[in-house]
C-alpha cells in the first residue's frame, strides 16, 4: 500500500497499542496523549486530523471548533455519548465506534453464569471463604438437557445460543424481529412463551422505553418455580425489588446481573442494590464486555475504520453521517468529497460546477440525512484546488475534501496548466490516494 500524508492522528486515554499499528500501517502519523483530551496544549492539539478517544473525554462543539483539522472521531468505546454527535455532523467531523467488539465477552460470561448458578458456584465459594465445608448435591444442576429462554436474538443473544446448544442446552428465544435461528433454536412468538418454558432466562435486549422493566413481577410469577435470569443487558431491563421479592420466596432460583439501573460512576465508590446478600446471586459490576480481548478488537475495529474512511471516504457505520460505502479511488482519477447542508439544489449546483470546468465524472454518490448530504465524485484529472476553490463557494458546503494519487504534481482543466492542488486550508484538505 503506498503511503498516505502526515496526516496526524491523535490517541488519547491509552487505547490499545493495536491502533496505532493499524494507523502506521496506513500511513498515518500517531500522537499519544496519556489522559483524556481535556487539558491538552495547544500544540498537542495542532493539526490532529483523526482523534482517538474512549469514555472519558468529552467532546462538544467548542471542543471541534477547538480542532479545524479534525475529519473524524473514533470512540474506542461501544458508546458515542460523550460526544455532541449533532454538532460533529455539522462540522462534517465523521464519528465511529465499535458496537459490536465485545459479543463474544458478553456471550462467555453469561454462558459462565448460567453453569454457575445451576451448581450454586458463588454460595459455595463465599461459604469456603468463611472457613465453612459443605459438600453437598443439593440444588445442583448439570445445565445440559435444560432450556435457555433468550430475550432478544441480536448479536449477543445469537452468540448465547450457540454457546449453549454447544453445553447440550435447548434453546428457545423471542425477538421483536423475526430472527434466523441458529443450530437447533426455536423462536417463540411471545416473551411469555419463552418466560413459560425456560429453566433460565438471559436477556440480551437494549435499554428502550419498551424494555423499561421487561421483568417484572407479574412476569416473573410466570416463570418455572426455581427459575434463573441473567441480565447483562441493561439496568433499565429487570425490575430489581420485583427479583429480590422472587427470589426470598423461593419462586426464583438464582439471578445474575452485570447491568443496574444505578451504577458509580467511579470505581470504590458505594453501591447498594436489593439483590445483595440474597443466595445465588452474582452481581458484577458492568464488566461483561470488559475483556482485553474486547479491548484488541475495539482498537483494531475503529482504527480499520478510520483509516478505510481517510483512504476511501467511506463512512460505513459511522454513527452520526450518512453511511457511504466506497470502492477505492481509481488511479489517475480525483476523488472529491462534499460534506453540505441538505437544501434543494446543491447536487445541480455541484454538477454545474464541473460541468463548467468541463470535467468528465465517472461516478457520483451521494447520501442524505435530515441536516446533511455527502456527495462523491470520482472525476478524471482536475486540479484539486480548483475544485475545491469553487464547491467551498457553494453557500452550503461544510468541507470539500480531495483523493488523489500523492506525487501528481500538475494537472489540467481545460487546456490550462494548474498547480499542484497540495494546498491545505480548514476547510480542505488533500491526501495521497492508497489502493488495496
Ligand atoms: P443487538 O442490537 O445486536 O441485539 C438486540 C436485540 O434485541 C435485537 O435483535 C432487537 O431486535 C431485540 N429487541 C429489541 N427490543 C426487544 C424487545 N422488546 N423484546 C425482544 N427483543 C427485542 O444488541 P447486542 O449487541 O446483542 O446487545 C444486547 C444488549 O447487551 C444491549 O442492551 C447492550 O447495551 C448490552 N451490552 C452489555 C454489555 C455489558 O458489558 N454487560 C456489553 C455489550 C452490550
Amino acid at each position: 500500500m503506498e503511503a498516505l500524508t502526515d496526516m496526524k492522528v491523535l490517541l488519547c486515554e491509552r487505547i490499545h497499542p493495536a491502533a496505532e499499528a493499524a494507523f502506521h500501517q496506513a500511513g498515518l502519523r500517531v500522537e499519544r496523549r496519556d489522559g483524556a483530551l481535556e487539558g491538552a496544549s495547544p500544540s498537542e492539539l495542532a493539526g490532529t486530523a483523526i482523534l482517538g478517544i474512549r469514555s472519558k473525554t468529552e467532546i462538544d462543539a467548542a471542543t471541534i471548533e477547538r480542532l479545524p483539522d479534525l475529519l473524524a472521531i473514533g470512540c474506542f468505546c461501544i458508546g458515542t455519548n460523550q460526544v455532541d454527535l449533532r454538532a460533529a455532523m455539522r462540522r462534517a467531523v465523521t464519528v465511529f465506534n465499535a458496537p459490536f467488539s465485545n459479543t463474544r465477552s458478553v456471550a462467555e460470561l453469561t454462558l459462565a453464569e448460567v453453569v454457575a448458578l445451576n451448581r450454586r458456584l458463588v454460595d459455595k465459594s463465599m461459604l469456603m471463604h468463611g472457613g465453612r465445608w459443605d459438600k453437598s448435591s443439593a440444588g445442583a444442576h448439570e445445565v445440559r438437557g435444560r432450556t435457555l429462554g433468550i430475550i432478544g436474538y441480536g448479536h449477543i443473544g445469537s452468540q448465547v445460543s450457540v454457546l449453549a446448544e454447544a453445553f447440550g442446552m435447548r434453546v428457545v428465544y423471542f425477538d421483536i424481529v423475526q430472527r434466523l435461528p441458529l443450530g437447533n433454536a426455536q423462536p417463540r412468538s411471545s416473551l411469555s412463551d419463552v418466560l413459560r418454558e425456560a429453566d433460565c432466562v438471559s436477556l440480551h435486549v437494549p435499554a428502550t422505553p419498551a424494555t423499561h422493566n421487561l421483568i417484572g413481577a407479574a412476569e416473573i410469577a410466570t416463570m418455572k418455580p426455581g427459575a434463573m435470569i441473567i441480565n447483562n443487558a441493561r439496568g433499565s431491563v429487570v425490575d430489581l425489588h420485583a427479583a429480590a421479592a422472587a427470589l426470598q420466596t423461593g419462586h426464583l432460583g438464582g439471578i445474575a446481573a452485570d447491568v443496574f439501573p444505578e451504577e458509580p460512576a467511579l470505581n470504590d465508590a458505594p453501591f447498594a442494590c436489593p439483590l445483595a446478600g440474597l443466595p445465588n446471586v452474582i452481581l458484577t459490576p458492568h464488566v461483561g464486555g470488559s475483556t482485553e480481548e474486547a479491548q484488541r478488537n475495539i482498537a483494531v475495529e475503529v482504527s480499520e475504520k478510520l483509516a478505510r474512511f481517510v483512504r476511501t471516504g467511506t463512512t460505513t457505520s459511522a454513527v452520526n453521517v450518512p453511511e457511504v460505502d466506497l470502492p477505492s479511488p481509481l488511479a489517475d482519477q480525483l476523488r472529491i468529497l462534499h460534506f453540505h447542508r441538505n437544501v434543494p439544489g446543491v447536487l445541480s449546483r455541484i454538477n454545474g460546477i464541473m460541468a463548467d470546468l468541463g470535467v468528465n465524472i465517472n461516478a457520483e454518490y451521494l447520501r442524505s440525512n435530515a441536516e446533511v448530504s455527502y456527495v462523491i465524485l470520482d472525476v478524471d484529472p482536475v486540479p484539486a484546488d480548483v475544485v475545491e476553490t469553487r464547491l467551498s463557494a457553494i453557500p452550503e458546503t461544510i468541507r470539500v475534501r480531495t483523493i488523489h494519487e500523492q506525487g501528481e504534481g500538475t494537472r489540467r482543466v481545460d487546456g490550462q496548466h494548474a498547480g499542484t492542488g497540495m494546498s491545505k486550508g480548514p476547510q480542505k484538505l488533500h491526501l495521497g490516494a492508497c489502493g488495496p
